[in-house]
């Protein structure tokens, strides 16, 4: 087990923010997580686990205990029930096991090409993009029971899935770290055209190969600046920053009704249990925070309202100033409580 001290978490993170861990250690097994975790307890240091950054606005503090970053690889393939059943480490890269599906030619994860972070990352906020889900194909997940130092098997249905939600964010919060997934792809299975920028991109290709949707939603992605790139400083961010709010139809009814509201609508998708869906984006660029809205080096994305961005040399501070005026404004202007998608660390 190497343990490193101070190491600066900011170039771990798509943010590039990030004050430093006191102690780091990267785990590339299960049994180096049993290790670490025993080194925490034993020092009695709080713990952060860490995938692949994506999804993080880490303190400029940093973090005064242990992180413990994920680096299990291994990709294994097997068969059943006409399925492709995919057992993957925590620590592989996203978008690189995507590909491998994809020229495998099993549907399940085309639509969810791009995304950064792990593979351990996905269950976490049941992570998703045009019209997929990670928690339609995760058939279980292996974790460490940080309490315990025990391993086991938790089956989809214990994994509480729903938007952006389970129970590894929400009730059993800090409880396991995940070691492997179990995804359950479909060989020759069609891909997903459901969203409407994809069905806009095929409207003359009724058959588009896995392969064909890849590239359209990696090219979508990149026009929003939703695809890492180091040319790309719109890119440099955690995603969305906020998640659309999901809403009774009597309070989207009081939006609707709105002086702000006079001119076009608000967008609604239908949500679960008769509630609609709203668009963050659309709320947020309402609330006067137009795409390339800047706030010193701080802004929101040319390319998407969503994403508050480090205009380069940003603090985590700058950030978190960014990020309540905006859910000052919409709260103001629509009376909607906005919350982020990503994860604060050290605040
Ligand atoms: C440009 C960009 C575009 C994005 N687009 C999307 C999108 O379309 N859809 C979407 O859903 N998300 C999107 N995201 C957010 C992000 O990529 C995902 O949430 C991703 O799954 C996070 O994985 P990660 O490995 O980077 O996790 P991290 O950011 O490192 O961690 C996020 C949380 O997960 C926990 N965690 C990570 N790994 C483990 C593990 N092995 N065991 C236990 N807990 C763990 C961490 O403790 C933390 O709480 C985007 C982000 C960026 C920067």
């Amino acid at each position: 087990m190497h343990i490193q001290e101070n190491i600066s978490l900011a170039p771990y993170t798509t943010f590039q923010i990030g004050g430093p861990a006191r102690y780091f250690i990267a785990a590339a097994s299960e049994s180096e997580v049993l290790d670490a975790l025993s080194f925490a307890r034993e020092h009695q240091l709080s713990l952060f686990v860490l995938g692949g950054g994506s999804n993080l606005v880490v303190s400029d503090k940093g973090w005064p205990g242990l992180v413990l970053k994920i680096g299990i690889g291994g990709i294994e393939v097997g068969a059943g029930n006409g399925k492709r059943m995919f057992t993957v480490g925590a620590g592989e890269d996203w978008d690189a096991f995507v590909a491998r599906a994809v020229k495998d030619n099993c549907a399940g994860v085309e639509c969810l090409s791009g995304i950064p972070g792990t593979v351990g990352g996905t269950p976490v906020q049941n992570v998703g993009a045009y019209g997929q889900e990670v928690s339609e194909t995760i058939t279980s997940v292996r974790v460490v029971e940080i309490d315990s130092l025990t391993a086991r098997e938790l089956k989809n249905a214990e994994c509480g899935f729903s938007y952006r939600t389970s129970i590894f964010n929400s009730s059993e919060k800090g409880r396991y770290i995940v070691t492997q997934v179990f995804y359950s792809l479909t060989p020759g299975g069609a891909p997903r055209i459901e969203y409407a920028d994809l069905k806009r991109h095929f409207a003359s290709n009724s058959n588009p190969t896995l392969s064909e949707v890849r590239d359209a939603v990696r090219r979508i992605r990149a026009s929003k600046a939703m695809l890492i790139s180091p040319d790309d400083p719109d890119s440099r961010s955690a995603g969305s920053f906020f998640k659309n709010p999901i809403v009774e139809m009597v309070e989207y009814d009081r939006i609707a009704r709105l002086p702000a509201c006079q001119e076009s609508k608000p967008p609604q998708y239908p949500a679960a249990d008769g509630q609609v869906k709203m668009s963050a984006a659309w709320l947020v660029e309402r609330a006067g925070f137009a795409k390339g809205y800047s706030l010193g080096r701080v802004g929101i994305s040319s390319k998407h309202s969503l994403a508050i961005i480090n205009r380069g040399g940003a603090t985590a501070a700058e950030i978190v100033a960014l990020k309540n005026k905006v859910q000052q404004g919409v709260l103001q202007t629509f009376g909607v409580q906005l919350h982020p998608e990503p994860v604060f660390v050290g605040f």
